[in-house]
């Protein structure tokens, strides 16, 4: 039997897609050549374009594999099964019980089984691995949101905080370390709230130090942070390790007080700026990215030029910034001053010119530097602070060579390796 996979949404949809493949793999199933035997399409639901995007990649896939078993999983599921349904799913599950799903396919019976997220309390660990060859590996040590930020779906889609235990973290990782993985990005839902639900209540930079601890030889790479949880003790935790990455994605979503509180979240402008120089301090030359919603319901344009002028006040390296987007049955989605799509594109736009200077001074600012760069390919790679550089010689795909930068050209860093291969 084969099968063929495509995921829409973040980096907890895609390592949770591979973990599917190796289940799948582990029941004999092989990734098709031509037509699959069986489609997969982990779909998202984190805005209205998501939406769109998962129901038409069902449509594409099943036009592409007419005869396959369609099995659609994903928030999108979760929360639309009624659409995924007419839309010719044979298998429909939610975000959540992912072996279940490798045994539905397996025995390929006709299922449907979306649960109810808010009755999961237990974490389900996956197969950790990598997610493009063999240069990184991701690792998923939580699930779930408690937050309830006004705009965003997923607490209703992915249910609350759970995480998987310290001993398990530290087992995956050196198992990760042991197939020679380079980097290891610890990711999940809320990482943030990492432990809560666990006995002793560890933290997230219990879970870090043990997954460095165990995989020593690999880089450790936080996925997105919400900036509460970057104290003073934190950032020297992790600092200590060593071989934690100095490229910190925070979840910023607005520079304006006003609009943060609207948005349900936790911290404002002055406790944010606190963290990115706390960030700094410990990490002195780190990448700081964030992200940013333009245009949530009520933002004036005093709000939105604020928003701008903080961005450069913390001199992000890259902000991936998108129009705010109506989830239906949100809190958002019923706030008056809603903006239109015009407004909301023009102001993602003006952010754009904003970000692209940044980006810009930030890349300029590595001239000069040794980075250590993981390579992709022969010849790029992505340095510890994530920035892309280019070599002029060759390097070997899947190691870490020090590379002294010496310009830049389209967004790229470019250097030559200080340490070449034998
Ligand atoms: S922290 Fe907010 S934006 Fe992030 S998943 Fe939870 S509710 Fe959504």
């Amino acid at each position: 039997m084969t099968y063929a996979v495509y995921t829409l949404g973040c980096k907890v949809n895609q390592y949770e897609t591979q973990a599917l493949e190796t289940m799948l793999r582990e029941r004999g199933f092989l990734p098709a050549e031509r037509e699959a035997d069986v489609i997969i399409v982990n779909t998202c639901a984190v805005t209205a374009e998501s939406g769109r995007k998962s129901r038409q990649a069902i449509r594409r896939m099943r036009a592409l594999h007419p005869g396959a078993l369609t099995v659609v999983c994903g928030c999108y599921s979760q929360l639309e099964p009624e659409d995924v349904s007419a839309l010719g799913a044979d298998i429909l599950f939610g975000s959540g019980d992912k072996h279940a799903l490798a045994d539905a396919i397996e025995m390929a019976l006709p299922a449907r089984s979306v649960d109810d997220p808010f009755r999961r309390r237990v974490f389900e660990p996956l197969p950790s691995g990598a997610v493009s060859g063999r240069t990184r590996a991701m690792l998923k040590i939580q699930d779930g949101c408690d937050n309830f930020c006004t705009y965003c779906v997923i607490p209703y889609t992915r249910g609350r905080v759970r995480s998987m235990p310290l001993e398990e973290v530290a087992a995956q990782a050196a198992a990760l370390g042991e197939r020679r993985f380079a980097e290891i990005v610890i990711t999940g839902i809320e990482i943030a709230s990492y432990g809560k639900d666990l006995p002793g209540k560890p933290d997230l930079a219990d879970a870090v130090l043990a997954a460095a601890q165990a995989a020593p030889k690999a880089r450790i790479r936080l996925g997105s942070l919400e900036p509460t949880v970057v104290t003073d003790s934190f950032c020297a935790r992790l600092a200590g390790a060593g071989n934690v990455c100095p490229h910190f994605h925070l979840s910023l979503q607005s520079g304006c007080d006003d609009t943060l509180r609207r948005m349900n979240r936790k911290y404002d402008t002055a406790a944010f700026l606190a963290v990115c120089g706390r960030l700094r301090a410990a990490f002195p030359g780190c990448a700081l990215t964030a992200d940013l919603i333009c245009g949530f319901p009520g933002e004036s344009e005093e709000d939105f030029t604020a928003t701008l002028a903080f961005l450069e006040k913390c001199g992000f390296y890259s902000v991936h910034a998108f129009p705010y987007s109506v989830r239906p049955g949100t809190k958002a989605a019923d706030m008056p001053g809603q903006l239109s799509r015009a407004e909301k594109e023009e102001r993602v736009r003006r952010a754009g010119e904003v970000i692209g200077r940044l980006r810009q001074a930030y890349l300029e600012g590595c001239v000069g530097r040794t980075l250590a760069v993981l390579f992709e390919t022969d010849r790029t790679g992505h340095g510890e602070n994530y920035c892309p550089v280019r070599i002029r010689g060759k390097a070997m795909r899947g190691q870490v060579e020090n590379v002294l930068i010496a310009g830049v050209e389209d967004q790229t860093l470019l250097g030559d390796v200080t340490n070449p291969p034998e």
